[in-house]
Protein backbone atom coordinates (compact mmCIF):
# COMPACT_ATOMS: atom_id res chain seq x y z
CA UNK A 1 0.00 0.00 0.00
CA UNK A 2 1.18 3.18 -0.72
CA UNK A 3 1.55 6.36 2.26
CA UNK A 4 -0.55 9.21 2.21
CA UNK A 5 1.75 11.88 1.91
CA UNK A 6 0.98 15.04 3.65
CA UNK A 7 2.15 18.68 3.40
CA UNK A 8 1.80 20.27 7.02
CA UNK A 9 1.40 24.17 7.16
CA UNK A 10 2.32 25.20 10.72
CA UNK A 11 4.25 22.33 11.69
CA UNK A 12 6.37 23.64 14.17
CA UNK A 13 3.01 24.85 16.41
CA UNK A 14 0.77 22.76 19.38
CA UNK A 15 -1.20 21.03 16.20
CA UNK A 16 1.58 20.77 13.78
CA UNK A 17 4.01 19.17 16.59
CA UNK A 18 0.76 16.38 17.30
CA UNK A 19 0.57 15.81 13.98
CA UNK A 20 4.07 14.79 13.74
CA UNK A 21 3.46 12.35 16.53
CA UNK A 22 0.48 10.93 14.66
CA UNK A 23 3.01 10.46 11.26
CA UNK A 24 5.19 8.59 14.10
CA UNK A 25 2.52 6.28 15.10
CA UNK A 26 1.23 5.03 11.85
CA UNK A 27 5.08 5.15 9.76
CA UNK A 28 3.66 2.53 7.02
CA UNK A 29 1.04 4.75 6.20
CA UNK A 30 1.77 8.90 6.74
CA UNK A 31 5.02 10.22 5.06
CA UNK A 32 5.51 13.95 4.88
CA UNK A 33 6.72 15.77 1.90
CA UNK A 34 6.48 19.67 2.88
CA UNK A 35 6.10 21.61 5.97
CA UNK A 36 5.77 25.20 6.53
CA UNK A 37 6.57 26.75 9.94
CA UNK A 38 7.20 30.34 11.13
CA UNK A 39 9.95 31.80 12.72
CA UNK A 40 10.60 28.40 15.12
CA UNK A 41 14.24 27.52 13.57
CA UNK A 42 15.50 24.78 15.27
CA UNK A 43 12.17 22.71 15.70
CA UNK A 44 11.95 22.69 11.88
CA UNK A 45 15.76 21.83 11.36
CA UNK A 46 15.17 18.80 13.47
CA UNK A 47 12.14 17.54 11.62
CA UNK A 48 13.48 18.20 8.44
CA UNK A 49 16.14 16.02 9.26
CA UNK A 50 13.69 13.75 10.70
CA UNK A 51 11.15 13.76 8.11
CA UNK A 52 12.95 14.71 4.95
CA UNK A 53 10.46 16.92 3.45
CA UNK A 54 11.13 17.75 -0.66
CA UNK A 55 10.25 21.24 0.75
CA UNK A 56 10.23 23.64 3.46
CA UNK A 57 9.22 26.94 4.05
CA UNK A 58 9.61 29.46 6.91
CA UNK A 59 8.46 33.09 7.41
CA UNK A 60 10.89 35.22 6.10
CA UNK A 61 13.97 35.48 3.19
CA UNK A 62 16.38 35.80 6.16
CA UNK A 63 15.32 32.81 8.15
CA UNK A 64 15.29 31.09 4.76
CA UNK A 65 18.94 31.95 5.13
CA UNK A 66 19.67 30.61 8.62
CA UNK A 67 17.99 27.42 7.92
CA UNK A 68 19.80 26.81 4.74
CA UNK A 69 22.92 27.07 6.58
CA UNK A 70 21.65 24.68 9.71
CA UNK A 71 21.13 22.56 7.07
CA UNK A 72 23.78 22.05 5.13
CA UNK A 73 24.19 18.93 3.30
CA UNK A 74 20.28 17.99 3.88
CA UNK A 75 18.67 17.84 0.23
CA UNK A 76 15.42 19.89 0.85
CA UNK A 77 14.15 22.66 -0.82
CA UNK A 78 13.84 26.68 1.07
CA UNK A 79 11.04 29.19 0.74
CA UNK A 80 10.07 31.84 2.51
CA UNK A 81 6.87 34.02 3.05
CA UNK A 82 3.29 33.54 1.38
CA UNK A 83 4.88 32.25 -1.54
CA UNK A 84 6.70 29.48 0.44
CA UNK A 85 3.32 28.86 1.95
CA UNK A 86 1.76 28.48 -0.95
CA UNK A 87 4.33 26.02 -2.99
CA UNK A 88 4.01 23.58 0.02
CA UNK A 89 0.23 24.07 0.18
CA UNK A 90 0.18 22.98 -3.12
CA UNK A 91 2.99 20.83 -3.26
CA UNK A 92 2.67 18.05 -6.06
CA UNK A 93 3.34 15.40 -4.02
CA UNK A 94 1.31 16.35 -1.52
CA UNK A 95 -2.20 14.45 -0.94
CA UNK A 96 -3.61 15.95 1.80
CA UNK A 97 -2.37 19.27 3.68
CA UNK A 98 -2.43 20.12 7.36
CA UNK A 99 -3.99 23.63 7.74
CA UNK A 100 -2.47 24.51 10.76
CA UNK A 101 -1.28 28.18 11.00
CA UNK A 102 -2.21 30.24 13.69
CA UNK A 103 -5.31 33.29 12.83
CA UNK A 104 -5.81 34.85 9.60
CA UNK A 105 -2.89 34.06 8.26
CA UNK A 106 -4.14 30.74 7.51
CA UNK A 107 -7.24 31.62 5.10
CA UNK A 108 -4.64 32.41 1.72
CA UNK A 109 -2.57 29.00 2.10
CA UNK A 110 -5.38 27.05 2.75
CA UNK A 111 -7.65 28.49 -0.35
CA UNK A 112 -4.12 27.59 -2.00
CA UNK A 113 -4.64 23.95 -1.09
CA UNK A 114 -7.81 23.63 -2.23
CA UNK A 115 -7.18 25.09 -5.72
CA UNK A 116 -4.55 22.85 -5.85
CA UNK A 117 -6.88 20.47 -5.35
CA UNK A 118 -5.66 18.99 -2.24
CA UNK A 119 -7.68 17.26 0.61
CA UNK A 120 -7.53 19.73 3.35
CA UNK A 121 -7.89 18.49 7.08
CA UNK A 122 -8.73 22.04 8.13
CA UNK A 123 -7.63 23.15 11.97
CA UNK A 124 -7.19 27.23 10.98
CA UNK A 125 -10.57 27.48 11.86
CA UNK A 126 -10.06 31.33 10.83
CA UNK A 127 -10.49 30.60 7.33
CA UNK A 128 -13.64 29.45 7.49
CA UNK A 129 -14.46 32.42 9.87
CA UNK A 130 -13.18 35.35 7.39
CA UNK A 131 -14.32 33.31 4.13
CA UNK A 132 -16.41 30.31 4.85
CA UNK A 133 -18.88 30.72 1.89
CA UNK A 134 -15.97 31.41 -0.59
CA UNK A 135 -14.28 28.64 0.82
CA UNK A 136 -17.00 26.52 0.95
CA UNK A 137 -17.60 27.17 -2.66
CA UNK A 138 -14.33 26.01 -3.77
CA UNK A 139 -14.13 23.13 -2.25
CA UNK A 140 -17.24 22.19 -4.29
CA UNK A 141 -16.46 23.46 -7.53
CA UNK A 142 -12.23 21.55 -7.21
CA UNK A 143 -14.10 18.36 -5.82
CA UNK A 144 -12.02 18.13 -2.91
CA UNK A 145 -12.54 17.14 0.70
CA UNK A 146 -12.37 19.71 3.59
CA UNK A 147 -12.07 17.73 6.98
CA UNK A 148 -12.35 19.39 10.32
CA UNK A 149 -9.55 18.76 12.93
CA UNK A 150 -11.51 21.07 15.47
CA UNK A 151 -12.46 18.73 17.75
CA UNK A 152 -15.68 19.46 17.97
CA UNK A 153 -15.94 19.37 13.97
CA UNK A 154 -14.74 16.21 13.99
CA UNK A 155 -17.34 14.97 16.54
CA UNK A 156 -20.42 16.38 13.95
CA UNK A 157 -18.72 15.27 11.05
CA UNK A 158 -18.55 11.90 12.51
CA UNK A 159 -21.98 11.61 14.01
CA UNK A 160 -23.47 13.12 10.80
CA UNK A 161 -21.27 10.44 9.01
CA UNK A 162 -23.44 9.39 6.07
CA UNK A 163 -26.60 11.76 7.31
CA UNK A 164 -27.84 14.73 4.96
CA UNK A 165 -28.35 18.02 7.34
CA UNK A 166 -31.98 18.14 6.37
CA UNK A 167 -32.51 15.82 9.17
CA UNK A 168 -30.65 17.37 11.78
CA UNK A 169 -32.49 19.17 14.19
CA UNK A 170 -30.03 21.12 16.18
CA UNK A 171 -26.11 20.78 16.59
CA UNK A 172 -24.61 21.14 20.58
CA UNK A 173 -21.02 22.20 20.69
CA UNK A 174 -19.51 21.69 24.03
CA UNK A 175 -17.26 23.98 25.56
CA UNK A 176 -14.69 23.29 28.31
CA UNK A 177 -15.64 26.25 29.71
CA UNK A 178 -11.81 27.42 30.55
CA UNK A 179 -10.29 28.10 33.41
CA UNK A 180 -12.68 30.28 34.58
CA UNK A 181 -16.19 28.45 34.75
CA UNK A 182 -15.88 28.80 38.76
CA UNK A 183 -14.38 31.48 39.13
CA UNK A 184 -15.43 35.02 40.41
CA UNK A 185 -15.97 38.39 37.66
CA UNK A 186 -13.61 40.05 40.26
CA UNK A 187 -10.53 37.14 39.70
CA UNK A 188 -11.40 37.13 35.75
CA UNK A 189 -10.81 40.79 35.53
CA UNK A 190 -7.47 40.34 37.73
CA UNK A 191 -6.27 37.44 35.46
CA UNK A 192 -2.89 37.92 34.51
CA UNK A 193 -1.87 36.59 31.02
CA UNK A 194 -0.40 33.05 31.91
CA UNK A 195 -3.11 32.42 34.45
CA UNK A 196 -5.97 32.68 31.37
CA UNK A 197 -4.11 30.56 29.41
CA UNK A 198 -4.01 28.29 32.11
CA UNK A 199 -6.92 26.07 29.78
CA UNK A 200 -7.87 23.08 32.20
CA UNK A 201 -8.45 20.00 29.72
CA UNK A 202 -6.53 20.38 26.31
CA UNK A 203 -2.81 21.91 26.28
CA UNK A 204 -3.46 24.22 23.12
CA UNK A 205 -1.39 27.08 21.86
CA UNK A 206 -1.17 30.55 23.40
CA UNK A 207 -4.07 32.37 21.30
CA UNK A 208 -6.92 29.33 21.56
CA UNK A 209 -6.46 29.07 25.15
CA UNK A 210 -7.48 32.62 25.88
CA UNK A 211 -9.84 32.01 23.28
CA UNK A 212 -11.39 29.41 25.51
CA UNK A 213 -11.06 31.26 28.61
CA UNK A 214 -13.49 33.89 27.29
CA UNK A 215 -15.24 30.96 24.82
CA UNK A 216 -14.79 33.52 21.91
CA UNK A 217 -13.12 29.81 20.49
CA UNK A 218 -16.66 28.22 20.68
CA UNK A 219 -18.00 31.95 18.93
CA UNK A 220 -15.72 31.16 16.61
CA UNK A 221 -16.47 27.49 16.11
CA UNK A 222 -20.20 28.13 15.69
CA UNK A 223 -19.16 30.15 12.40
CA UNK A 224 -17.34 27.44 11.84
CA UNK A 225 -19.83 25.06 12.15
CA UNK A 226 -22.20 27.02 9.91
CA UNK A 227 -20.52 26.88 6.91
CA UNK A 228 -19.04 23.65 7.49
CA UNK A 229 -22.13 21.56 7.82
CA UNK A 230 -24.35 24.65 5.84
CA UNK A 231 -26.44 24.37 9.39
CA UNK A 232 -28.76 27.40 10.04
CA UNK A 233 -27.45 29.50 12.97
CA UNK A 234 -30.48 29.03 14.92
CA UNK A 235 -30.10 24.71 14.71
CA UNK A 236 -26.62 25.44 16.36
CA UNK A 237 -26.28 25.23 20.23
CA UNK A 238 -23.40 25.51 22.72
CA UNK A 239 -23.06 23.53 26.35
CA UNK A 240 -20.34 23.89 28.81
CA UNK A 241 -18.94 19.96 29.58
CA UNK A 242 -16.11 20.57 31.49
CA UNK A 243 -14.87 16.99 31.29
CA UNK A 244 -14.27 17.53 27.50
CA UNK A 245 -14.80 13.78 26.55
CA UNK A 246 -18.23 14.12 24.66
CA UNK A 247 -17.03 16.71 21.69
CA UNK A 248 -20.41 17.27 19.69
CA UNK A 249 -23.49 16.03 19.40
CA UNK A 250 -25.96 15.79 16.37
CA UNK A 251 -29.87 15.98 17.72
CA UNK A 252 -31.81 14.32 14.58
CA UNK A 253 -35.38 15.48 13.53
CA UNK A 254 -36.69 12.37 15.18
CA UNK A 255 -35.34 12.45 18.71
CA UNK A 256 -32.24 10.64 19.04
CA UNK A 257 -29.37 12.62 19.73
CA UNK A 258 -25.81 10.88 18.51
CA UNK A 259 -22.85 12.09 20.57
CA UNK A 260 -19.15 11.51 19.71
CA UNK A 261 -16.53 11.09 22.46
CA UNK A 262 -12.92 10.49 23.09
CA UNK A 263 -10.31 11.40 25.16
CA UNK A 264 -9.13 15.04 25.35
CA UNK A 265 -6.14 14.49 22.74
CA UNK A 266 -5.94 16.61 19.63
CA UNK A 267 -3.75 13.46 18.08
CA UNK A 268 -7.45 11.61 17.32
CA UNK A 269 -9.12 14.05 15.20
CA UNK A 270 -6.10 14.40 13.45
CA UNK A 271 -5.86 11.22 13.11
CA UNK A 272 -9.11 10.59 12.02
CA UNK A 273 -8.56 13.47 9.51
CA UNK A 274 -5.36 11.54 7.86
CA UNK A 275 -7.05 8.17 7.73
CA UNK A 276 -10.72 9.26 6.55
CA UNK A 277 -12.40 7.66 5.68
CA UNK A 278 -10.47 4.82 6.56
CA UNK A 279 -9.96 4.05 10.89
CA UNK A 280 -6.53 3.16 11.66
CA UNK A 281 -5.95 0.75 14.94
CA UNK A 282 -4.91 3.17 17.81
CA UNK A 283 -2.07 3.19 19.66
CA UNK A 284 -3.24 6.42 21.76
CA UNK A 285 -4.78 6.48 25.29
CA UNK A 286 -8.41 4.95 24.60
CA UNK A 287 -11.70 6.31 26.15
CA UNK A 288 -12.00 4.78 30.24
CA UNK A 289 -15.97 5.90 30.65
CA UNK A 290 -15.43 4.23 34.12
CA UNK A 291 -12.14 6.26 35.36
CA UNK A 292 -14.39 9.52 33.81
CA UNK A 293 -17.06 8.78 36.09
CA UNK A 294 -19.71 11.23 35.71
CA UNK A 295 -20.41 13.27 32.46
CA UNK A 296 -21.94 16.70 33.71
CA UNK A 297 -23.14 19.36 31.19
CA UNK A 298 -24.43 23.56 31.60
CA UNK A 299 -25.71 26.44 29.89
CA UNK A 300 -23.58 29.10 28.85
CA UNK A 301 -24.03 32.07 31.49
CA UNK A 302 -24.03 35.34 28.57
CA UNK A 303 -23.01 37.90 31.30
CA UNK A 304 -19.86 36.01 32.33
CA UNK A 305 -19.18 35.26 28.59
CA UNK A 306 -20.67 37.88 26.49
CA UNK A 307 -18.35 36.85 23.80
CA UNK A 308 -20.06 33.56 22.36
CA UNK A 309 -23.22 36.14 21.52
CA UNK A 310 -20.82 37.84 19.80
CA UNK A 311 -20.15 34.87 17.15
CA UNK A 312 -24.18 34.59 16.59
CA UNK A 313 -24.44 38.19 15.83
CA UNK A 314 -21.53 38.02 13.46
CA UNK A 315 -23.49 35.42 11.76
CA UNK A 316 -26.71 37.26 11.87
CA UNK A 317 -25.19 40.56 10.39
CA UNK A 318 -22.89 38.42 7.84
CA UNK A 319 -20.60 39.35 4.87
CA UNK A 320 -17.68 40.93 6.58
CA UNK A 321 -18.54 41.26 10.23
CA UNK A 322 -17.25 37.37 10.66
CA UNK A 323 -14.03 38.44 9.15
CA UNK A 324 -14.10 41.91 11.72
CA UNK A 325 -14.81 39.80 14.63
CA UNK A 326 -11.84 37.42 14.41
CA UNK A 327 -9.50 40.27 13.95
CA UNK A 328 -10.60 42.04 16.71
CA UNK A 329 -10.22 39.30 18.47
CA UNK A 330 -6.84 38.98 17.58
CA UNK A 331 -5.58 42.04 18.27
CA UNK A 332 -7.40 42.03 21.85
CA UNK A 333 -5.74 38.71 22.37
CA UNK A 334 -2.23 40.43 21.63
CA UNK A 335 -3.34 43.68 23.52
CA UNK A 336 -4.29 41.47 26.68
CA UNK A 337 -1.26 39.09 26.45
CA UNK A 338 1.19 42.52 26.26
CA UNK A 339 -0.63 43.43 29.93
CA UNK A 340 -2.40 46.34 27.95
CA UNK A 341 -5.66 45.38 28.35
CA UNK A 342 -7.65 43.25 31.27
CA UNK A 343 -8.80 40.07 30.21
CA UNK A 344 -12.81 41.16 30.47
CA UNK A 345 -11.52 43.66 28.20
CA UNK A 346 -11.52 41.20 25.59
CA UNK A 347 -15.12 40.66 24.06
CA UNK A 348 -15.94 44.67 25.20
CA UNK A 349 -12.98 45.50 22.81
CA UNK A 350 -14.46 43.28 19.68
CA UNK A 351 -17.95 44.25 20.22
CA UNK A 352 -17.08 48.14 19.99
CA UNK A 353 -15.14 47.42 16.78
CA UNK A 354 -18.16 45.53 15.24
CA UNK A 355 -20.38 48.35 16.56
CA UNK A 356 -18.28 50.63 14.30
CA UNK A 357 -18.30 47.86 11.31
CA UNK A 358 -20.68 48.71 8.19
CA UNK A 359 -20.92 45.10 6.94
CA UNK A 360 -20.72 44.15 3.28
CA UNK A 361 -21.35 41.31 1.05
CA UNK A 362 -18.08 39.08 0.83
CA UNK A 363 -16.90 38.79 -2.69
CA UNK A 364 -13.46 37.95 -2.25
CA UNK A 365 -10.93 36.97 -0.58
CA UNK A 366 -9.30 40.19 -0.78
CA UNK A 367 -12.67 41.44 0.58
CA UNK A 368 -12.57 39.36 4.15
CA UNK A 369 -8.78 40.49 4.10
CA UNK A 370 -9.38 44.19 4.06
CA UNK A 371 -12.38 44.00 6.54
CA UNK A 372 -9.61 41.85 8.83
CA UNK A 373 -6.80 44.79 8.47
CA UNK A 374 -9.55 47.25 9.24
CA UNK A 375 -10.47 45.56 12.19
CA UNK A 376 -6.88 45.30 13.20
CA UNK A 377 -6.32 49.12 12.92
CA UNK A 378 -9.88 50.03 14.97
CA UNK A 379 -8.87 47.76 17.92
CA UNK A 380 -5.64 49.30 17.84
CA UNK A 381 -7.01 52.58 17.93
CA UNK A 382 -9.56 52.15 20.63
CA UNK A 383 -6.34 49.95 22.81
CA UNK A 384 -4.52 53.63 22.20
CA UNK A 385 -6.78 55.55 23.83
CA UNK A 386 -7.25 53.28 26.49
CA UNK A 387 -3.86 53.76 27.77
CA UNK A 388 -4.27 57.83 27.39
MG1 LIG B 1 -12.38 23.12 19.24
Amino acid sequence: MSKRSLAILGSTGSIGTRALEVVDAFPDKLEVTALAAGRNLGLLAEQVRKYRPRLVSVQTPELAGELSRKLAGVKVAILSGEAGLAAVAGHPEAQMVLSAVVGSAGLAPTLAAIEAKKDVALANKESLVMAGPLLMERVRRRGVRLIPVDSEHAGIFQALQGRPVELVRRVILSASGGPFLHRSWEEMEQASPEKAAAHPTWPMGYKISVDSATLMNKALEVIEARWLFDLAPERIEVLIHPQCLVHALVEFKDGSTLAQLSPADMRLPIAFAFSYPERWDSSFPFLNLAEAGTLSFLPVDPEKFPALALGFRALAQAGTMPAVLNAANEAAVDAFRQGRIRFTRIAPLVRQVMDLHQPAALASLEQALQADAWARDQARRLIEHERD
